[in-house]
């Protein structure tokens, strides 16, 4: 069955995307293709050796090294980076890491409309989207705007062969989960339908080869591929329970992000299933199970991924709370969300227990 809708709109972002091991060595062709001499490139603390490399590999056409990204885009780092690339009289930004590093390239960005390439080396899917969450004392805000969709991304497996294999597995599984909730999406269409299967067939072949070789160039290509996918649904729907819970424990409780997504995401998926079956349907296909959740979550268990809020330092004693702050103001979702079943769904997700069927 094809992914055709009676009506549907989308819009697609003016994006170049490149796919290669080693095609990080074309930055500066690609810097060179849109005119641009001074790269400010940016990383997280602990990716500055790769920094020093870029730096290297682009030789004059490097205005300097930012190395301060961190988690969650605080303003305060955004405006010093911001100074940086000014008083270097950068004209881009090269970004290379995962998420926390192309939310500050977009930030930049939002602030000087400089362009921006990115060089992901997690599957977050940012750097495909444009949408960027900020902090700024203790609160998260989110806006998007095509000021900050970047302009190229490089994907570069040989980049992303250093993720440890755990952050492997629940990268992948944030990834997936920009897919699995693309489907039910109000705004959908048949390209983003299409998107988000072919992102999860992509995860599924891919996922289990990388476990067994970290260092397989072309499974690592091929969740690459599958982030790329993923991530632009990401930028092309709205997202609904699963993503706003993963807010809610991750902003409220402070519970790290992709793994965050990894427990989570059967148990959304389940919840979602009463009112979204025909949608979820291929998901189940893909995986092969009965029902899109229990697939999800036989995936996850075969993936070694984390499976209990408990484990990710999260207090049962908080799991009431938390079902109050997701309860308040939730985002658009295919089945309504109702407290008690929101409580059970969460208590599952704490014992690490299958979802509820
Ligand atoms: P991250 O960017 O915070 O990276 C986690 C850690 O892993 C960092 O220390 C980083 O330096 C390191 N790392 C990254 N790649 C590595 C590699 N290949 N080898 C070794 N170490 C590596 O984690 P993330 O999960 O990619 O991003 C999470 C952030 O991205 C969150 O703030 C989230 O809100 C944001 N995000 C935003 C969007 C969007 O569209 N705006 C989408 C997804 C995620």
């Amino acid at each position: 069955m094809s992914s055709f809708q009676e009506s549907f709109a989308t819009t697609f972002p003016a994006v170049r995307v490149r796919f290669g091991a080693g095609v990080r060595h074309k930055v500066g062709e690609e810097m060179e293709a849109m005119g641009l001499h001074r790269a400010l490139i940016l990383t997280t603390p602990q990716q500055a050796d790769t920094g020093a490399e870029f730096a290297a590999l682009l030789g004059a056409r490097a205005a300097g090294v930012y190395s301060g990204a961190a988690m969650h885009t605080p303003v305060a780092i955004s405006e010093e980076a911001t100074a940086k690339a000014l008083a270097l009289g950068a004209d881009c930004v090269v970004a290379v890491g995962g998420g926390s590093t192309t939310g500050l390239g977009k930030a930049i960005a939002l602030r000087t409309d400089l362009p921006q390439i990115v060089v992901p080396t997690t599957y977050a899917g940012s750097e495909a989207t444009g949408i960027l969450g900020q902090t700024e004392g203790g609160k998260k805000t989110t806006l998007t705007s095509p000021k900050v969709q970047p302009e190229v991304i490089l994907y570069d497996a040989e980049l992303v062969r250093t993720l440890p294999v755990g952050m492997t597995v629940t990268s992948a599984l944030n990834a997936m989960a920009h897919a699995a909730e693309g489907l039910y999406a109000q705004n959908r269409s048949p390209i983003s339908t299409l998107m988000a299967l072919e992102g999860l067939r992509a995860f599924r072949d891919a996922l289990p080869r990388v476990l067994e070789n970290p260092d397989d160039l072309h499974a690592r290509g091929e969740t690459l591929y599958g982030a790329w996918l993923c991530g632009t649904v990401l930028g092309m729907v709205g997202m609904a329970l699963h993503h706003k819970l993963c807010h809610t424990l991750g902003g409220s409780f402070d519970l790290p992000h992709a793994e965050t997504h990894s427990v989570i995401l059967p148990h959304a998926i389940a919840y979602n299933e009463a009112a979204a079956a025909r949608e979820l349907a291929p998901v189940a296909g893909i995986f092969g199970g009965k029902s899109a959740g229990r697939a999800l979550h036989d995936f996850a268990i075969r993936m070694k991924a984390p499976l209990a809020l408990r484990d990710l330092g999260m207090k049962e004693a908080d799991l009431d709370r938390a079902t109050e702050i997701a309860t308040q103001n939730p985002y658009w979702n295919p089945r309504p969300v109702e407290a008690g079943a929101l409580r059970r769904l969460l208590q599952n997700a704490w014992d690490g227990a299958a979802p509820a069927a």
